[in-house]
């Protein structure tokens, strides 16, 4: 008996399981195996003095009055065996998950009074299961809240998997994809099998691969959507089980390259069509791009004027400078023409309007210089300004000319004592010509007069068409006295002259009377005219071709 009993217990200490032997009524322990004390850290003999609770729970309850199911007073209730799960607290006073198996021990009268619990420690096991489930709260959360849209299907085609960025995509709900529709379906016709061979091709990510793939969905509700898609092939056991696809929807980012790439192409046409000069320059003023304009004006073809400095083509009077030009540049400036002058290649010198704007890009500062090339508007202006000077007949200044134009001399006059004087000339007889050729003749008389007189004067002095057929000279610098010469120098260059009338050619001469008036001090400017006008009255009354001075004239009028 006492063999058995100690072979019973090297039978049960040898079990890794915990053994313990509880009395069913008192819940007293018994007999514990080694493992057990060795778990709980509680000598055999302690054990025997105690009840299973104060030793496992290191409880004063039993644990169905603590609200946990007790296996040893289910045993014996029931008369079968128990099973439950138990956090028992170990030696350490760390936790431990035991599975608790009680068997009720039957007397020979059918009583059970005593109960074996056996416990296995399932702590790791428990602790793995928390884990993957805490691992797979975590996935479903990924498939859940990825903008993705993600799709698993079997190596048969059959959805398994279907999450709530592809629901969104596809406008279906999951439970309407998995395991109802195929993944082909997904696809407008040929797409699937497209996708297929490029998952198993080399270049898109390696064969059973494929990586950032653009192509296009079909919607539930017909629409096609353009994607970007990454796949994968799935295997188990070296075994091909189906392919996990990743993708997003690209309509948009498509739509805004669309968008970009008119605008980008607008820009460049307007750029490259623009009838004025376009440059872009860096914050050195290095050109870094420039309009067929620009090349065509400053004379650079192809690519040459590109990594020019634009000093080299703005020309260097005070406000031309690149350093001046780009001070403009201000957001307040905008807009703003500035008038300037560049030189090409060549050397010509281009008189531009610039605009100068300034940007920011990538954290550096640029500037687009827009220059109008001016030449052609400068010669119309300079045209302009000779027609609205200028008398059509004769090309000789008008009479609005006379009194701005002398008014600088007088100022000189005033100024400095230059001396400047004026010429007054009528025609002799004039509507004699007028009479005999006709109005045409005579205009033509006055052309041809006026030519001759142009070229016989000096480059300072200017000869105004002063009335039908008088005229005014301006001689600067000229003294009345001194401007006898010129004007009896004009007189027989006349007198000399012979003009051809219409219809034949038939030549004739004219003579001119001339009033002389030098700039006495204090004259105003009809004092010197109306002076000169006199004089040349009395030229007239003189008996026509000849000079008057009106000094002589006061001269001899006053004794
Ligand atoms: P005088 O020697 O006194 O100056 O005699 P005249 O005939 O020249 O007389 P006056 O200067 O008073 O007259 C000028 C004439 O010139 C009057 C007008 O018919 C003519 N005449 C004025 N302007 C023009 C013009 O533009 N073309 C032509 N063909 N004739 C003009
Ligand atoms: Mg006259
Ligand atoms: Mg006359």
């Amino acid at each position: 008996m006492e063999k058995d009993s100690r072979f019973l217990s090297m039978i049960f200490d040898n079990i890794r399981e915990n053994i313990v032997v509880v009395d069913a009524e008192s819940y007293e322990i018994l007999h514990a195996n080694q493992s057990f004390v060795d778990t709980f850290g509680v000598p055999l003999e302690e054990c025997r003095k105690k009840r299973c609770y104060e030793v496992t729970h290191r409880s004063d309850k039993p644990c169905h009055e603590s609200g946990e199911e007790c296996p040893v007073r289910q045993a014996v209730d029931t008369g079968r065996v128990s099973r439950s799960v138990h956090v028992h607290k170990d030696a350490t006073g760390g936790s431990r998950t035991s599975r608790l198996t009680a068997y009720p021990i039957r007397e020979p009268d059918g009583k059970v009074l005593t109960v074996v619990e056996i416990s296995e420690d399932i702590t790791e096991e428990v602790k793995l299961q928390d884990e993957i489930r805490k691992k797979s709260v975590f996935l479903a959360n990924i498939l859940k809240n990825s903008p993705d849209g993600i799709i698993g299907n079997d190596s048969s085609g059959n959805i398994f998997l279907f999450n709530e960025a592809a629901e969104r995509t596809f406008g279906y709900k999951a439970a309407e994809a998995i395991g109802k529709i195929r993944a082909n379906a997904l696809y407008p016709p040929g797409g699937a099998r497209e996708v297929k061979e490029f998952i198993y091709a080399e270049g898109f990510g390696g064969c059973g691969r494929l990586q950032d793939f653009e192509t296009k969905i079909l919607t539930g509700t017909g629409k096609l959507i353009p994607i970007r898609l990454s796949c994968e092939l799935l295997h188990e056991d070296g075994q091909e089980i189906g392919t996990i696809g990743f993708f997003h929807d690209i309509s948009g980012r498509l739509a805004l390259q669309n968008h970009l790439e008119e605008s980008e192409a607008k820009f460049r046409t307007l750029f490259e069509t623009a009838s004025d000069a376009i440059l872009s320059i860096d914050e050195n003023g290095m050109i870094l791009m420039a309009n067929r304009t620009a090349k065509d004006v400053f004379e650079y073809p192809g690519h040459e004027i590109v990594g020019l400095d634009v000093r080299r083509l703005l020309g260097s009077g005070q406000d031309g400078t690149w350093e001046v030009l780009a001070g403009y540049a201000l957001p307040s400036e905008a807009g703003k023409y500035v008038d300037s002058s560049a030189v090409s290649r060549s050397g010509k010198k281009i008189p531009f309007h610039i605009s100068v704007s300034e940007s920011t890009s990538g954290g550096k500062r640029f500037y687009t210089a827009i220059m109008r090339d001016m030449s052609q508007i400068k010669a119309y202006e300079e045209d302009l300004q000779i027609l609205a000077n200028t008398d059509s007949l004769t090309h000789l200044y008008n009479r609005r000319q006379l009194y701005p134009i002398m008014q600088k001399d007088l100022d000189r006059a005033i100024r400095n004592t230059i001396p400047f004087s004026v010429l007054m000339i009528d025609i002799d007889h004039f509507k004699k010509f007028n009479d005999t050729y006709g109005h045409a003749g005579g205009d033509l008389l006055l052309a041809g007069f006026a030519d001759k007189i142009r070229s016989g004067l000096r480059k300072m002095d200017a000869a105004f068409r002063y009335g039908g057929e008088e005229f005014v000279i301006l001689l600067p610098e000229t003294t009345g006295q001194d401007a006898m010469v010129p004007a009896e120098r004009i007189r027989q260059r006349i007198a000399g002259s012979l003009f051809p009338m219409p219809p034949e050619g038939q030549p004739v001469s004219i003579t001119i009377s001339i009033g002389i008036s030098g700039y006495r001090n204090g004259d105003t400017l009809d004092d010197v005219i109306r002076h000169a006008d006199l004089a040349m009255y009395a030229a007239k009354n003189g008996g026509r071709n000849r000079v008057v001075d009106y000094d002589h004239l006061v001269r001899t009028e006053t004794p």
